[in-house]
């Protein structure tokens, strides 16, 4: 038996992905041993971060500022704009280093499941963003699962009034793989062969 709080503790552990019981108290215990060099360290750092975290602004990143570290970067091309699901795929697409433009995280996808429809995802602003005239091209990055495909359809559409050329990421990517599981060769080679909607 452990006691009631550190047993509670385990069990929220157990809930965050990737882990389950067994390594959530595996976690714990050398959390435990390790108090002050890690434990109040890592509490700490998870407290301020979630108190400092935004939404950016202009794409829907997370950072700790209003507009992110992406949006501020000079040295990116304003002209390209890289639509995807959530901030885990932006992720992923700035890991394999292959991207240079900007983003728009869209927070998630249309389902009728779900009932997720156009009002809760970040669709509004994105035609603004392509109605700008310093925009030329929209990449539509959604993951290869039918909602996604679903959500593409849908912003082709809606973007198709704006002046912008809206390409997607080539096929080949798995069917129902979502952006953050593949590896950083495959996202490169689906951006740089991107084929016109
Ligand atoms: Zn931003």
């Amino acid at each position: 038996m452990i006691s009631s709080e550190i047993d509670y503790l385990v069990r929220l552990m157990s809930k965050l992905p990737g882990l389950g019981i067994r390594s959530a108290r595996r976690i714990v215990l050398h959390l435990l041993n390790n108090k002050e060099k890690e434990m109040l360290v890592l509490s700490s750092e998870i407290k301020q971060v979630a108190e400092l975290v935004q939404f950016c602004s202009i794409c829907g990143n997370m950072d700790t500022k209003e507009t992110c570290y992406i949006c501020l970067d000079d040295k990116r091309d304003k002209s390209i704009i890289c639509v995807v699901e959530n901030v885990g795929d932006l992720w992923a697409i700035e890991r394999s280093s292959v991207f240079g433009g900007q983003y728009h995280v869209l927070g998630g996808v249309l389902s009728a499941l779900d009932n997720i429809g156009p009002k809760d995802l970040k669709i509004e602003n994105l035609v603004e963003r392509a109605k700008n005239k310093n925009t030329k091209e929209i990449i539509l990055a959604n993951s290869a699962t039918v909602d996604g495909q679903t959500t593409a359809h849908y912003l082709a559409d809606q973007l198709s009034e704006c002046n912008v050329l809206i390409s997607r990421l080539a096929q080949g990517l798995p069917i129902g793989g979502e952006l953050d599981f593949l590896d950083d060769g495959t996202i490169t080679q689906a951006l740089k062969a991107r084929s016109e909607v």
